[in-house]
């Protein structure tokens, strides 16, 4: 048993809308235990969703399909189900008197245009559609039609999401779900930030291999790595415990590089490991390349106000003596982008905020500024605490984008080893 989702609608192929109908259907798919053999997506245009039609009807057991039901000619799903089909195009009068009622109602005559969205093929079957005016179709391919070998089950679906989400869920899915296969798919993602995908590869082993169930896959976005395992079991119960295994097994094998699952962020695990510290523990920045994002970051999180008061932007050397009070002297004799001067920006800071905790940032962003001494990407960081203050040096790869991401959440990431009390990965 398994699924093909065809998109449809040029909107989608000229990349104006983004095909989120495909994504929720999936994840619907997966929590009745359904695999998802493809996405497919395909212009406003007959012949070729009909040939993909007929591709796609060989090779899975349900065909759910999105888009191309609307009343003008552009809209051409229904025309090509037909042909797949061998059918003509008949009147569906239950589907045609709720249109006349759905005008009435809004005092409106209805549109010669919207009688077709009242036809289907002949043999199909009519979906009720709750909340709009397109009918959704239903259709089988299959031996006892002389079109497939194997059935597959076909369905057609308005492309509004409100209208397809209403329908899946009313007619579709508990038709799968009670067809079976037995399984149940949960997931789970896990976050890691301060090691690369290939690091993180060769760290899990095993736990990666493709034909392992759970299965683990790697995803990278913003310089942090995700992990995520999916289960499929045939209960819900061994779903769940095979799952919990393999997070367990994933955690073993990266131990503090994974900094939380699902929706946790880096800066939220990060201030809530502060909060836990002490009762009085706040935090304060000084940045100069990172221009505000750290701040940013931190304060992204909900009631963020009672761990973070104040920051300081220092972008020119000026500002970082004139406002942080970081010595001419220092930085005549280091530069800006140096650790002398991240410390001394961090220990000012600190103390002019009153705060327990303090990070600084101080780099070459690009794309100019860079010396054979001080390239760009070169990035000084550093943390203040109450029992000191350390200093770090990074070289971060990519544009400026990518180098002020990685340099506000890398900063994050040495606080968190820190309240952690763990020496940072090798
Ligand atoms: P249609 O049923 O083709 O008339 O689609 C109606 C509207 O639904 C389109 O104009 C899009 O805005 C939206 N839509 C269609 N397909 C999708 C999809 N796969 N994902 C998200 N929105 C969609
Ligand atoms: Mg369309």
């Amino acid at each position: 048993m398994s699924a093909i989702i065809l998109s449809i609608g040029d909107e989608l192929i000229l990349g104006q809308t983004l095909d989120t109908n495909s994504a929720w259907i999936s994840q619907q798919l997966a929590a009745v235990g359904c695999p998802v053999l493809a996405h497919l997506t395909v212009a406003d245009d007959q012949r070729a969703i009909e040939r993909i039609i007929g591709g796609a009807i060989h090779q899975c057991s349900w065909l759910i399909i999105s888009g191309g039901l609307g009343p003008t000619v552009d809209d051409l799903t229904r025309q090509a189900l037909a042909a797949a089909l061998h059918q003509p195009l008949e009147l569906n009068q239950e589907w045609l008197d709720e249109l006349d009622r759905f005008f009435k109602q809004r005092n409106r005559p209805m549109p010669q245009a919207n009688r077709i969205q009242a036809m289907i093929p002949r043999t199909s079957r009519m979906l009720f559609n709750t909340c709009g005016t397109a009918a959704g179709i239903e259709a089988t391919f299959g031996p006892d039609n002389g079109l497939a070998v194997h059935p597959c089950r076909v369905f057609a679906m308005p492309g509004v999401p409100k209208e397809m989400k209403a329908m899946f869920t009313c007619d579709i899915l508990p038709a799968i779900a009670d067809a079976g296969g037995g399984a149940v798919i949960l997931s789970r993602t896990l976050h890691t930030f301060g090691a690369g995908e290939s690091r993180i590869a060769e760290m899990l082993g095993p736990l990666m291999d493709r034909a392992r169930n759970p299965s683990v896959g790697t995803t990278v976005s913003g310089g942090q790595v995700s992990l995520r395992i999916n289960a499929r079991f045939p209960s819900r119960a061994e779903a769940q415990q095979r799952l919990d295994q393999t997070a367990d097994a994933c955690q073993q094998a990266l131990g503090h590089l994974i900094f939380g699952c699902d929706d946790q962020t880096l800066q939220q695990v990060t201030l809530e490991l502060l909060a836990r510290s002490s009762p009085d523990a706040t935090l304060t920045v000084a940045e100069s390349c990172t221009g505000g994002l750290l701040g940013k970051l931190i304060t992204d999180t909900p009631g963020s106000s009672a761990y973070f008061h104040q920051g300081w932007i220092t972008y020119s050397n000026q500002a970082k003596n004139r406002l942080l009070d970081v010595p001419q002297s220092l930085l005549n004799q280091h530069g800006a982008v140096s650790e002398p001067v991240a410390m001394a920006m961090a220990q000012c800071a600190r103390l002019r905020a009153n705060a327990t905790h303090a990070l600084s940032i101080t780099g070459i962003a690009g794309p100019d500024g860079g010396t054979p001494a001080k390239p760009v990407g070169m990035v000084c960081i550093a943390l203040a605490h109450p029992h000191g203050c350390q200093t770090y040096t990074f070289h971060f790869a990519g544009d400026r984008e990518m180098v002020r991401d990685r340099s506000a959440k890398t900063a994050l990431y040495l606080l968190r080893y820190h309240l952690l009390n763990q020496p940072l990965p090798q």
